[in-house]
């Protein structure tokens, strides 16, 4: 299924409107695409549509647009992928109740509930921000549509204010404006500057913590036109918005951005697209922008805006560098924290300030060991160990959620003393509770925001200053407004230098940054801010980069790297994902798709390997990546490739889905 289907209509029925139709028994929802003028061949007889949701005014032609691009390049069905991204209350309502709600929402806005009361007085812009935005409104003019805008600013630089004052343009003209954010963490502290900022304008969030019919409220909101600020995370890049002038997509190096399942798309290269097909502008912010888009602006197709500057003058942390291997060895003692930084970390304690330590890695110990007889806590149904859970005395698998009871001896020799091997932040914070005595520990990572509002009451406690020493896994790393916090220390970042992901190094380099800018946010305290790295490999180019905070330096070396190893951003990639019952099946599926494929030519196609993580819930995972040099042909190989992948899957019985992955994040 994927292609376009025929229907009947008494009425004539504008593209865009939304219907039910008849599928085999079932009746399905639809959206009429475009009209036919003549009627069925001869020999069939078409089937009648049976509702047509005329209340709705019809998804225009722009986003009929967007959803064609998007399906045609991801690789999937036009109508599965509408629907998808359609609120599901959409399907729910006859066209009556659509009536009802429709007009509902409209009488609100007819009658105000408050008046709007006057704007708050604006931050005046720095020379910085005001050059950005004077660039932002000529390149807007441009000729033939504004290239998309990659506005680099450093943490604390005030990108924020930038995107603002650029929504507030574009409202000026008339215009909607959508704003993109990685997260849904990050949605209600933007969601109060710009309520605050725009009081009287209707702003709405469109995320997938919403219940189904706020979802459908806020929606709707967008697409009559009503709300003049969308806010949210990916799937808010599909609003339909038909007064769009302006979409912001912010921290766009973030890999949420890319959805994982279904149609895997990324939500700011249709962003970017969405924007040139109305010609209006996009502004991509990062301190750390992905390399794709550096990329983009060295060839000419993107225009960079810097903003180098914290505002306040405030000097970024100084970057501390700190090589574990000259701590002498000392049997049986581990070394949690260098001593120096022990010492930082207590002269900030007495200061009343607050220090930052990250670990991204959840639980007491990632594995449980017997010394004994070798014993690890495996997980009985992925290829991982299951990690070991103080708090709750459980092993827990991290991949299919599998829990026992931690055993009280070995289970395969009894032996009593079960050692817990490595360290996550349960064990971190325990650890420091004992180096610090007295003080306040606190700790921020999944399993400890998991109840709801837990997040909030956690992050008002740093706020508030409830907490010295606060532990956490990226999750503390992105965005917030830390204003106490002046020392950041990574306690184990190695790892991502030697992984087997090509993109690693850009992903810990980002978050690096981005841990360094919660320290000194306040600019008075900035000049004596500290970023600490323990590492065994302090000379690596990575960690130099980052003491000098030169994010050009970085980019440059790994864009070298891709280049002369042929990576993204050039060349591009697909991935075929393949889940099965057994390996054996797996790899024959792939090996019978690695023919055909090699039969289109000019795309090279990698054998099959494992992923990272290769059995997860019993299920047997294998991958098998393409390759061109252009995208173009990618896509054409794609488009002749996959329609035949569905006849063999049917040959091969053991697999149990498979999907096509294109320009794949994690390899
Ligand atoms: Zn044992
Ligand atoms: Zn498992």
């Amino acid at each position: 299924m994927g292609g376009l289907l025929d229907y009947t209509t008494e009425q004539p029925l504008a593209p865009g409107t939304l219907l039910s139709v008849p599928l085999g028994r079932r009746q399905t929802p639809g959206i009429v695409w475009a009209q036919a003028p003549t009627g069925a061949p001869p020999g069939v007889e078409l089937r009648p549509v049976i509702a047509a949701l005329t209340s709705l005014p019809p998804l225009d032609a722009a986003w009929r647009a967007l959803i064609d691009f998007a399906a045609g390049y991801y690789q999937r069905g036009v109508g599965e992928l509408a629907l998808a991204v359609l609120p599901p209350e959409l399907r729910r309502l006859d066209d009556k109740q659509l009536g009802r709600r429709i007009a509902r929402l409209q009488h609100e806005s007819d009658t105000p509930a408050t008046a709007p009361s006057a704007p708050p007085p604006r931050p005046e812009p720095s020379a910085e921000q005001a050059a950005a935005l004077a660039a932002l409104e000529a390149l807007r003019t441009t000729p033939g549509g504004p290239l998309p805008v990659l506005l680099h600013g450093v943490t604390g630089s005030g990108k924020t204010e930038v995107y603002l004052r650029a929504a507030d343009a574009a409202l000026q003209r008339g215009g909607q404006a959508l704003v993109l954010v990685p997260e849904i963490n990050l949605t209600p502290q933007l969601e109060a500057r710009f309520a605050e900022r725009f009081p009287g304008r209707v702003l709405v969030s469109l995320h997938s913590g919403l219940t189904p019919a706020q979802r459908l409220r806020h929606w709707l909101l967008a697409h009559l036109g009503q709300a003049d600020l969308v806010l949210g995370t990916r799937l808010a890049v599909f609003a339909s918005m038909p007064r769009l002038q302006l979409i912001v997509v912010d921290e766009e190096h973030d890999p949420s951005f890319k959805q994982q399942e279904g149609a895997r798309y990324s939500a700011r290269d249709l962003a970017v697209w969405r924007a040139r097909q109305l010609g209006v502008p996009v502004l991509l912010g990062s301190a750390t922008p992905s390399l794709e888009s550096w990329q983009r602006v060295q060839e000419g197709r993107y225009q960079r805006l810097a903003l180098a500057e914290r505002i306040g003058a405030g000097q970024m942390p100084q970057v501390r560098v700190f090589d574990m291997g000259r701590l002498p060895k000392v049997e049986g003692v581990e070394r949690v924290l260098a001593p120096p930084l022990l010492d930082a970390i207590q002269q900030r304690i007495a200061r009343g300030e607050q220090s930052l330590l990250l670990l991204n890695r959840r639980g007491y110990a990632p594995v449980l060991f017997c010394g004994a007889c070798g014993w690890k806590s495996a997980c009985p149904h992925c290829s991982a160990w299951r990690v070991f859970h103080k708090a709750d005395r459980t092993l827990r698998c991290h991949h299919c959620g599998f829990s026992e009871r931690v055993p009280r001896a070995c289970p395969d020799c009894g032996n009593l003393d079960i050692a817990a091997l490595g360290r996550g932040t349960e064990k971190l914070q325990e650890q420091l509770s004992t180096l610090l005595p007295g003080a306040r520990i606190g700790r921020i990572d999944a399993d400890s925001t998991r109840a709801a509002g837990a997040l909030q009451q956690q992050l008002q406690a740093v706020h508030d200053g409830d907490v010295d020493v606060l532990v956490g896994t990226q999750m503390v790393a992105k965005g917030h407004d830390f204003r106490r916090v002046t020392l950041v220390a990574a306690v184990n970042p190695d790892s991502a230098l030697f992984s087997s992901d090509f993109r690693a190094p850009e992903r810990q380099f980002a978050l690096l940054m981005q841990a360094a800018g919660r320290a000194g946010r306040d600019a008075a305290q900035a000049a004596a801010s500290e970023m600490w790295v323990q590492t065994w490999h302090p000379t690596h180019p990575l960690y130099a980069a980052l003491r000098s905070h030169d994010y050009a330096a970085f980019a440059q070396a790994q864009l070298a790297e891709r280049q002369s190893a042929g990576l993204p951003p050039f060349s591009s990639l697909a991935l075929l994902r393949a889940e099965a019952r057994t390996v054996e099946a797996a790899a024959g599926f792939l090996a019978e798709a690695a023919e055909l494929a090699g039969q289109q030519g000019s795309v090279t196609v990698y054998g099959a390997v494992p992923p990272h993580v290769s059995r997860v819930a019993g299920v047997e995972r294998l991958q098998m990546l393409l390759e061109s040099p252009s995208r173009s042909t990618l896509q054409r190989m794609l488009a002749a490739w996959i329609p035949q992948l569905q006849n063999v899957r049917a040959r091969h019985k053991g697999v149990l889905r498979w999907a096509v992955d294109v320009d794949p994040l994690a390899i």
